[in-house]
């Protein structure tokens, strides 16, 4: 099977030890079946103090300790990496911070920015990124289960189309996303009612009357997602149980998103959202290739997901608000130094927003369900 890696994959160095974060704290961790079942497996003591740390029912998943993985040394380390017995880790640890997805015929690896390696790396990209052939094998994680090759060759060449779009910087990146969504939304119709003979008529347009029912006309063009959803997100959905010991810098971060907008009207927090971060863009002028780069390096590592489920709207609309929040968190550091922050805050934000709105796969649930609700 062939293996594409995403072009700085080989620029990855685990800090191990002295990693500020550590990837053993702040998640739900999934333990595969092939662990699951070596677990079951081993007898004594050995056995049940591996089982016994796992959640009762299903997903398997790690019973964490005060928000730690059970197994974090006091070095911070995998206790089972430092054993030598990797083979007890969940493939999701041994492959971490490696994203990696099987679509049958190959494999793509991507990253997660959940770590802060990555997420210092990803600020720095103010580009197009690519995949690379790699002559070696990254077990994947996730495998999309089809066989429907014809749709995974539309959807790699849907994503190249749609990535030249977004590098072609005709148009500032809110107007791209609005392009984006309402070219999507109309393939993902003409796929659900089983009519993919349709799929080359949809054009990718700016033109409002291209677009038809499914342009977006609001006032505020980078609130894509109105601030009255994005307030149910993040005061209903990441904040909830314990975010303060959890992530206390999320949560101040979310505090001062609440104290920022809560005293505007739905239309006017829009318009400030939308104005301050034109303001902010104004005073870097490579800020808004970050966010078009993060926008690009999320329909990378997301859009082929749709091979399992059709859904390729979702993959967009995913891709779309991970940006804004990017977008809004960064705005949050703004308004309160009255300038854009270093690479370094730039990251720490990039990875809290991973971590706390992302990671966990039920958070994405959680996310995606208000979506549904309030905006499709
Ligand atoms: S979060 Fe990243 S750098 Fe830190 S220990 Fe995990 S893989 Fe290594």
């Amino acid at each position: 099977m062939k293996t594409n890696v995403i072009s700085f994959y080989h620029e990855f160095h685990c800090l191990a030890g002295a990693c500020p974060h550590s990837c053993c704290r702040g998640w739900q961790i999934p333990v595969d079946e092939a662990t699951y079942q070596r677990y079951q497996s081993l007898k004594g003591l050995r056995g049940y103090s591996l089982r016994r740390h796992i959640k009762r029912g299903e997903p398997h998943v790690i019973r964490p300790v005060l928000f730690r993985c059970p197994f974090e040394n006091s070095d911070h380390l995998c206790q089972h990496q430092c054993n030598g017995q990797t083979e007890l880790m969940p493939l999701v640890c041994r492959v971490y911070p490696r994203h990696s997805v099987s679509y049958g015929s190959f494999t793509e690896v991507t990253f997660e920015a959940s770590c802060p390696v990555i997420a210092a790396m990803l600020v720095k990209q103010r580009k197009r990124l690519s995949f690379l052939p790699y002559n070696q094998t990254v077990d994947p994680v996730w495998v999309m289960e089809n066989e429907d090759e014809d749709f995974l060759d539309f959807l790699l060449r849907d994503r190249e189309k749609i990535l030249d779009f977004l590098w072609a910087k005709e148009r500032p990146l809110h107007e791209q996303m609005q392009a984006i969504y309402a070219y999507t939304r109309q393939e993902n119709d003409w796929i659900s009612r089983n009519h993919m003979e349709h799929l080359p008529e949809v054009v990718l347009s700016y033109d409002p009357t291209v677009q038809g029912d499914y342009a977006i006309e609001r006032p505020g063009g980078y609130a894509f997602y109105p601030i009255a959803t994005i307030d149910r997100m993040l005061l209903e959905h990441v904040d909830y149980g314990n975010l303060l010991l959890r992530s206390p810098k999320l949560y101040r971060l979310i505090r001062r998103y609440d104290r920022t907008f809560r005293k505007m009207n739905v239309k006017e927090a829009d318009v400030f959202f939308h104005e301050k971060i034109l303001e902010m863009l104004a005073t870097d002028p490579t800020l808004e290739d970050k966010y078009r780069s993060y926008y690009s390096y999320n329909l990378q590592q997301l859009y082929l997901q749709a091979y399992e489920t059709y859904f390729v709207l979702r993959q967009t609309l995913l891709a779309t608000l991970y940006t804004q929040l990017l977008i809004l968190f960064d705005l949050l550091d703004y308004l309160e130094n009255g300038r854009v922050s270093d690479e370094k805050r730039q990251s720490e934000v990039l990875m809290l927003l991973e971590i706390g709105c992302r990671h966990n796969p039920k958070m994405t649930e959680n996310l995606f369900w208000v979506i549904r609700n309030d905006f499709l």
